[in-house]
């Protein structure tokens, strides 16, 4: 038996890999490598190189290695960029996702969790949100991945898989041993890019709109650590096989940070007084988004062990800092 991991050479897969390396599974990583790395993923694990829209590729993978679970990361996953392509993002994170569903169901694998995202909410009107509020996304992004919900309830109504939807809030850190991080060059995510403006490797940053309705007008959000977000995933994972039915939930710690208070805990961390520039707002951000974590606590008896922004804009610092020689191999 193995869980498949798509995208398992990527940030968030590649925490999900050790983690269940480390709780004695064996894992098969699917990834094209177009922003993961080959060196992400732990040597325990099997790295095959291939897309996950390849039908061909990916029935013979669930046989061969008798998957029981898929967990299902690969994805574009920058709301910017899927206003600017649209279609490239409907193309990756729905069509082929369904290609794999379909795989999933001919080849009879029993369990799939899901990489949603909150942006399926787009404004929520009560913060924090919880999972039954209105989904009414305001990006291609949020579209693209909502549509797959859809598709998982569906699939599970009438064929024989249960799926855990878990809908990530807004993920960050490194792993605490320092074995992997984020390591996408041309990130754009906020710490990632404030740790490099922090480091010297980008001369400072942008702040993407200061006139929101918000206490001090820039965006807030819900900063979750990438160890406890996989953990979720093995919480998940266990209920699943313990006979859990089909369940959405967020994975958020419940608490917004704004977009400035997040630049001040990396500078304070740093020591490192970076240039900060006030511009416009960015296509597709919603002002405000913080999770409500009451169903994933109860129902998955997940608890958050690293809730702590400096711990997190540390351990993104440390994984920033020895990144140049990794990728150089
Ligand atoms: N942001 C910013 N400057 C940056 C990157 C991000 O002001 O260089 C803001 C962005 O506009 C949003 C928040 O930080 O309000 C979080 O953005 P990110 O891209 O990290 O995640 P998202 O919430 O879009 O998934």
């Amino acid at each position: 038996m193995s869980v498949l991991v798509t995208g398992g050479a990527g940030y968030i897969g590649s925490h999900m890999v050790l983690e269940l390396l480390d709780a004695g599974e064996r894992v098969v990583v699917l990834d094209n490598l177009s922003t993961g790395f080959r060196w992400a993923v732990a040597p325990q694990a099997t790295l095959i190189e291939g897309d996950f829209g390849d039908a061909a590729l990916v029935g013979d993978l669930l046989s061969r290695f008798e998957v029981d679970a898929i967990i299902h990361f690969a994805a574009k996953i920058v709301v910017p960029e899927s206003v600017a392509d649209p279609l490239g993002y409907y193309e990756n994170n729905t069509a082929k996702a369904r290609n794999l569903l379909a795989q999933a169901v001919q080849a009879g694998v029993p369990h799939f969790i899901f990489s949603s995202t909150a942006a399926v909410y787009g404004e929520p009107k009560v913060s924090p949100v919880n999972e039954d509020a209105p989904k009414d996304p305001i990006n291609p992004y949020g579209r693209s991945k909502l549509m797959v919900e859809w598709m998982l309830a569906d699939v599970a109504a009438a064929h024989k898989l249960t799926y855990t939807a878990l809908r990530y809030f807004n993920v960050a850190g490194a792993d605490p041993q320092g074995r992997t991080g984020q390591s996408t060059p041309n990130a754009t995510h906020l710490i990632k890019v404030a740790v490099q403006a922090a480091l010297g490797k980008r001369r400072g940053m942008e702040v993407f709109g200061t006139d929101y309705p918000t206490p001090d007008g820039s965006c807030l959000r819900d900063y979750i650590h990438v160890t406890d977000l996989v953990r979720a995933h093995m919480d998940a994972l266990r209920r699943l096989r313990a006979g859990g039915g089909n369940i959405t939930c967020n994975v958020g710690y419940g608490r917004g940070y704004s977009v400035l208070e997040v630049i001040d805990t990396v500078k304070r961390v740093s020591g490192v007084d970076f240039e900060v520039r006030r511009s416009g707002r960015r296509a597709g951000d919603p002002a405000s988004i913080v999770a409500s974590n009451d169903r994933i606590r109860r129902e998955l008896c997940w608890t958050p062990r690293h809730d702590d922004l400096e711990e997190i804009v540390r351990q993104a610092l440390e994984w920033e800092r020895g990144l140049e020689k990794r990728l150089a191999g």
